[in-house]
């Protein structure tokens, strides 16, 4: 008998709901552990806290002097909120968090200690971090980087921690993490937007790019889950057959929250409020055992260190319900994967979501501005876009029946369908007074506020406009959202920049009135646009060869996808934004290929184990049994056994075939690798893992799920999809 597989059946068997204490009202504990607005009042001089207001509004520096009070303040708070250590927290391109602990608590000669966090530690940290991901821009012996504070992302206490949020940076200025460029991004869109929004409201000083993003993730018992070694060093399964039961009842979408889940999210949720991540909406996802938590939207770069957070909140906070959180794209074939949608919009600091539809023809041709400057963006960038969301997990969803394709369009609904055709037809160059009139009252004023047919929005689109936002869909679960949003936010900022100067010159060169100026642009990009539109339905295979014949890339994996990232075109855009320089742009595509070989020889290493050392020898030994019955049924019926040994030979031979059939791929495969692996080329690399080591995997499981149906049940050694996935 299986031992561990069914040890942690038992163990999953005996789990119960944890008892969670709840406050009455969420909204007195949100933000408790961190050092907002309100704590600073009651710890900072006037001045300081001025002063951090500035730089989070402003961008201003923060004085040293100031620096040395504000760390003070921090540090009482923090100490009577229970921290004893202080970290830089940041996010180098491995993916995940970092920080690197060190204790307040300091001594100063004479047998005295003190607590202590000086002005200069706040600031500016020299963590050793020589083994992060950094594509070629630090040598090993040049290897410092350094961490810098982030006052635009508020500190917090997590546990007995003290956590800043900073960037980090090589010692020559490259970005060597997530929220760098991130920042600059959006510091690129805030400027390229403001300028634009001048047309129509002189008051507008700042921009701020919003996310609102929604966590997919699967909660599995944790003895089931680390029971299985692809689970464990993967994330996800590598085989295993399909339950005669999965998602086809549609019973689990939206359902009642299983007792243990409801738990574990009320749980989770508490932490989260502490933390001040506004988490509101909590459901059911559509496979076994697949959840999804949203919050309300923010500010993109508190939004992307929030969702960096609640992944390693998650992760602590599973534990104590004996939970696994998959955070993979596909932890399971033949039921949906996961995702993170990212909603995303700009506003000013007037109060105006630029992309809602206002109540006046003006308000409303601000809209449009917005609305269509940012479809033109991603038609030009589409591919940029694309391999934004690449990786070697996201490939398994993207195109899978079940997610958006990895062809980029833009879904707008009938109603805005109907307003760009209008638009269209504005005549060129300068509109009659009748004409300006008409389109006031009948198209642009007739905007509702709210768009009704986008409330039944099209799922299968990977770039949704829905209402006041556009949702980004095909970002993967556990994907971090920096990149996607420095990207569209980048391209979004390179288009209005363009925009703004193609209406200057018709407005100081043609003469035209601002209004005429900004029609006649509009109506050249709704013409130059229309490739991307696309209002039907994404996973049919008459869109992909719609997609094809309009231009559209449709860049299946990731080594294809992330090609464009150095082209020549892709490196200007982030170098004139300010955004990356050609170093920055070269390094993070060589960490992302690098990745993702490494996640496909990983799976294959896996894989090969498991198929050699735990589905053959089993097989083996049924095998071994069923001979042993054939014998007996041979001593006992003598030549007559073939009537009733019948199926017993039918599967021995069965086996045998699978066996054979394992045990070659597996050959091939390895042999695969080898030969990958001694090529020195990063491309070339990628390739073969992609199209030469991963095909493998399908024939290899194929003959793996076929066993699992097959040997008795007591003997299968790896935990089973329906034992997974209907365990609650
Ligand atoms: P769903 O897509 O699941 O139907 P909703 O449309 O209600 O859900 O909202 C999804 C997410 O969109 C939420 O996280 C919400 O905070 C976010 N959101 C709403 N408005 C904006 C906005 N202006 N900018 C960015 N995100 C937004
Ligand atoms: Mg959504």
């Amino acid at each position: 008998m299986s031992t561990l597989r069914f040890f942690a059946v038992k163990e999953s068997l005996k789990r119960k709901p944890l008892k969670i204490k709840e406050p009455k009202r969420r909204s007195e504990v949100f933000g408790a552990n961190v050092f907002n607005e309100a704590s600073m009042r009651q710890y900072l001089t006037k001045e300081a806290l001025s002063s951090i207001i500035e730089a989070v509004t402003k961008g201003t520096k923060i004085d040293r002097v100031l620096a040395d009070h504000i760390s003070t303040g921090m540090k009482e708070w923090a100490i009577s909120k229970g921290a004893t250590h202080y970290t830089h927290w940041f996010q180098p391109l491995t993916g995940a968090t970092a920080e690197k602990h060190d204790a307040f608590f300091e001594t100063i000669g004479d047998g005295i200690a003190i607590e202590k966090f000086g002005g200069s530690q706040l600031v500016q940290q020299e963590p050793d971090a020589s083994s992060f991901p950094n594509g070629g821009i630090r040598n090993t012996f040049e290897a410092r980087g350094y961490t810098a504070w982030d006052p635009t992302s508020p500190a917090f206490v997590y546990g007995t921690t003290l956590c800043i949020p900073t960037v980090f940076v090589s010692y020559t200025g490259e970005a060597l993490d997530y929220k760098t460029p991130l920042l600059r991004a959006l510091h690129a869109v805030d400027k390229a937007a403001v300028a634009v929004c001048k047309y129509f409201d002189k008051n507008v000083k700042k921009v701020s790019a919003s996310l609102g993003w929604e966590q997919e993730y699967f909660l599995i018992d944790n003895a089931l889950a680390t029971s299985r070694p692809d689970i464990v060093l993967t994330g996800r399964t590598l085989l295993g057959h399909s339950p005669a039961k999965g998602q086809q009842l549609d019973d689990h979408y939206f359902g009642t929250i299983p007792s243990r889940a409801m738990a574990y999210m009320r749980d989770l949720e508490n932490e989260c409020m502490l933390l001040g991540i506004p988490v509101k909406t909590r459901h059911n996802e559509v496979a076994p055992n697949q959840f999804e938590l949203a919050p309300i939207f923010e500010e993109a770069n508190l939004a992307v260190d929030h969702n960096s957070l609640l992944v390693d909140v998650m992760q602590k906070v599973a534990k104590r319900h004996n939970f696994s959180v998959l955070m993979h794209e596909k932890p399971f074939a033949g039921v949906n994967g996961s995702g993170k949608h990212n909603n995303w919009s700009l506003s000013t600091d007037t109060g105006i979501n630029l992309l809602s539809p206002g109540k006046t023809p003006m308000s409303n041709l601000q809209f449009l501005t917005f609305f269509i400057n940012t479809i033109k963006a991603v038609q030009t960038h589409e591919e940029l876009l694309r391999a934004a969301i690449a990786s070697a997990s996201n490939d398994h969803r993207l195109g899978a029946n079940e997610a958006p394709p990895a062809i980029i369009s833009v879904f707008i609904g009938a109603q805005l369908t109907k307003v760009l055709e209008e638009l269209e037809t504005v005549t060129k160059g300068k509109l009659s007074p009748q004409e300006k009139t008409d389109l006031k009252l009948n198209v642009v004023g007739k905007i509702p506020e709210i768009l009704l047919d986008n409330t039944d929005r099209n799922r299968t689109s990977p770039f949704a406009f829905t209402g006041n936002k556009f949702e980004f869909r095909a970002v993967g679960s556990k994907a971090n959202c920096a990149n996607p949003m420095t990207v569209l936010n980048s391209i979004v900022a390179k288009q209005l920049i363009d925009f703004k100067e193609e209406v200057d010159v018709l407005i100081d060169k043609k003469s035209m009135k601002k209004d005429d100026a900004i029609f006649n642009v509009l109506r050249e990009y709704i013409k130059t646009s229309k490739a991307i539109l696309f209002e039907g339905n994404g996973y049919s295979e008459i869109w992909e060869k719609e997609a094809k014949k309009r231009g559209l890339s449709n860049n299946k994996t990731t080594p294809e996808a992330l090609k464009v990232k150095v082209s020549k075109s892709s490196i200007e855009l982030f170098e004139n934004l300010g955004v990356m320089n050609e170093v920055e742009s070269k390094a993070r595509y060589e960490i992302e290929m690098e990745e993702y070989i490494l996640h496909v020889q990983i799976e294959s290493r896996v894989l090969g184990d498991i198929a050699r050392n735990h589905v053959v020898p089993t097989a083996v030994r049924y095998q071994n049994i069923l001979i042993e019955n054939v014998k007996g049924l041979k001593a006992i019926y003598g030549d007559q056994f073939k009537d009733f040994a019948k199926e017993q030979l039918n599967i021995i031979e069965q086996i045998s075939r699978h066996i054979e059939a394992i045990n070659s791929s597996v050959t091939k495969m390895i042999e695969e690798r080898k030969s990958v692996n001694s090529q020195g080329n990063i491309e070339k690399k990628a390739k073969g893992y992609c199209n030469k080591v991963k095909p493998l995997f399908d024939d290899i499981r194929y003959h793996c799920d076929k066993l699992e149906l097959m040997i008795d049940d007591e003997l299968w050694p790896l935990t089973k999809y329906r034992e997974l996935l209907f365990t609650k």
